[in-house]
This record gives C-alpha cells, sequence and structure tokens, in this order.
C-alpha cells in the first residue's frame, strides 16, 4: 500500500463538521458545508467579508446555535457535550476581551478563576501561557498601557490558562504594523510546532495562509476549495515568465506568430503559463532576444483571486 495513503488513514480528525447550516433571518449565512481539521495542524479557515467565517467558528465554538449538521470537536457533539468541548478549546476574538486597567497577570488570574484549578496549579498555568507567548516581562503592566502586538499575545495567553487542545484565533494579526505580524506570528507558530496543539484560524493575510498546514476557503456560505497551500496554488493560481527584452518588437512579434497570448507591465512582457518548466519552449523560441528574465510562481493571493473571483478584503 502506498506509504502515504496509509499515513493519512492514521490521522485524527480532532474537528469533525457535516452539513453545518445556519440562517439569520432570511439571510443564509452558512449554506451546508463539510470539512474537518487533523490533530496537531495549523488550519486556515479564509474566505472574503460576510462569507461565513465567523458564524461557522462561533458555532463550532458553542457560542452560537446551529440550524443544522453535526459538529464533533475531540470526540464531544456540539450541542450535546458543549461544557466538554469549551473545556478543551481556547478562543482568541478579534475584539481583546481583557480589562484595561488590570495588570496581564491579574487579567489571567481573573480568566483562571472560571475554571475549577487549585491556587498553585492555576498559577503555573498563568505563569506557563505567560512564557509560551513571550509576555512575562510584562506581566505587571496594566493590559491597557501596552503595544499592539504585546496585547495580542496577552490575548492569547489568556485562551492558553485552561491548555486547550485546540485554540481558535479570530484575525489574530489583523490591524499590527507587519513586524508585530511576523512576532505574533511566531507565538502561533511555536504553539502548533511546539507545543502539538491544534490552531485554527482565519486570516485575511494570504502569505499567513500559505503557512498553514491545510486551508479551507469559504465563500457565500459555502466551501469553494479545500487543500495544502500547495495545491491550491498549483490549482487556482499560474505562474508567469516575465521577459525583458532586448528588442521588445521582436519578441512581441515572436509571441504573436506563434500564438502566444502575453501581457506587458512597465518595460516587462508577461506569459502566463502553467508550471514553470512551461517557460522552456517560450524561452528556446525568444533566444538570443532577451535581456533578462524570471519566473514567477502563483501565490495565494492569486489562487484566492482564482478560487472566490474576489480580492480578500473587497
Ligand atoms: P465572515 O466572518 O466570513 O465575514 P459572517 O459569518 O460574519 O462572515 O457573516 C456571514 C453572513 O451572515 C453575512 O451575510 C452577514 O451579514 C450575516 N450575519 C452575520 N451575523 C449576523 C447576525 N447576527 N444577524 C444577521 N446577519 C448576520
Amino acid at each position: 500500500m502506498n506509504p502515504f495513503w496509509n499515513g493519512r488513514q492514521n490521522m485524527e480528525k480532532i474537528i469533525e463538521v457535516h452539513g453545518l447550516k445556519k440562517n439569520y433571518g432570511s439571510v443564509q449565512a452558512v449554506k451546508g458545508i463539510d470539512f474537518y481539521v487533523e490533530a496537531g495542524k495549523l488550519f486556515a479557515f479564509l474566505g472574503p467579508n460576510g462569507a461565513g467565517k465567523s458564524t461557522t467558528i462561533n458555532i463550532v465554538c458553542t457560542l452560537l446555535t446551529k440550524d443544522a449538521g453535526t459538529i464533533i470537536v475531540d470526540g464531544h457533539e456540539v450541542d450535546k457535550d458543549d461544557g466538554k468541548i469549551r473545556e478543551e478549546i481556547g478562543i482568541v476574538f478579534q475584539e481583546s476581551v481583557l480589562d484595561p486597567l488590570l495588570t496581564v497577570r491579574e487579567n489571567l488570574q481573573t480568566r483562571g478563576s472560571f475554571y475549577p484549578m487549585e491556587k498553585n496549579t492555576l498559577e503555573a498555568a498563568i505563569e506557563s501561557a505567560m512564557r509560551t507567548t513571550d509576555i512575562l516581562n510584562i506581566a505587571n503592566r496594566r493590559f491597557g498601557t501596552l503595544s499592539g502586538g504585546q496585547r495580542r499575545r496577552a490575548d492569547i495567553a489568556r485562551a492558553l490558562v485552561n491548555h486547550p487542545k485546540i485554540l481558535f484565533l479570530d484575525e489574530p494579526t489583523t490591524g499590527l504594523d507587519p513586524q508585530t505580524r511576523k512576532n505574533v506570528w511566531k507565538t502561533i507558530e511555536g504553539l502548533q510546532k511546539e507545543h502539538g496543539m491544534t490552531v485554527f484560524l482565519t486570516t485575511h493575510y494570504m502569505e499567513e495562509a500559505a503557512m498553514a498546514d491545510y486551508v479551507v476557503v469559504i465563500d457565500d456560505g459555502l466551501i469553494a476549495a479545500k487543500g495544502t497551500p500547495a495545491e491550491l496554488k498549483e490549482k487556482y493560481s499560474t505562474d508567469s515568465l516575465q521577459i525583458k527584452p532586448i528588442d521588445a518588437d521582436a519578441v512581441r512579434n515572436l509571441l504573436k506568430t506563434n500564438g502566444i497570448a502575453f501581457r506587458e507591465a512597465s518595460d516587462l512582457l508577461i506569459v502566463d503559463i502553467g508550471r514553470t518548466v512551461d517557460a522552456l519552449p517560450i524561452l528556446r523560441l525568444l533566444e538570443g532576444n532577451i535581456g533578462s528574465l524570471q519566473v514567477l510562481n502563483g501565490t495565494m493571493d492569486d489562487a484566492f483571486i482564482g478560487i472566490t473571483g474576489k480580492e480578500i478584503r473587497e
């Protein structure tokens, strides 16, 4: 038997969603979706605004009731075992839920008091959550005085106090500057890679989605695509051959007479190609007329547009 297939058979589905539907009055927000999340993986749930992401996450996290479908979270069924599910998940909302006037530590202690833990165990859990998110040095600062990235890490620490198996993050890096975004992303990746946590996130940043193990794209309440980032790029985006010609007219003519479609941007002639190796016959044809060239691989941004026909922030 193919060893890869065998490997996939052994994987554990920690979240399974079957036939999920949710309406808000006459708005069909989620129209019947199926997907699963493998344990210990970084899972990205993508879609344009209004696609149904928050509705789906809120239902999986037991915060909102569904109209139809079955959802199993680590062996527990949503609507039947909600208490058990809540013990096993952590949630980081788009908007922080921490108190700006309390210190980071006080915020986590307040949160921890909801869990049935001994005082010592709770203190250890809080230390561990702060260490994992690299905020021990700001434990005694008031939350309201922190920078955007520090706040986000404190929000994540709050969600870790009960040692969740699955962490849900709704757009965890939105609104942060690029450097801070990278730092917060490193924290999130570390939770999955070093601590084996299952991470379920939504993001508007395709460069983050490209680092996920698996991606599901929802559009207009339905699943529009599923796959690894590499699979989605392969299927929904194209590579492009970008040529800076020595003699532009000669290159244009050669492309035209050979029926090769191209576009122009600044001083470049661009040919969309299915795969990188498809550049070879074109390069042979244009030999002697090429000043410089590069082959650009399709990106997750291209794939997203290919799947939904929309920019993610449209
Ligand atoms: P996303 O998170 O992908 O932006 P949502 O799940 O928030 O999408 O929304 C999906 C659809 O449901 C949208 O059309 C949105 O306007 C609608 N919707 C979401 N929440 C509510 C609500 N509480 N009441 C009415 N309509 C809602």
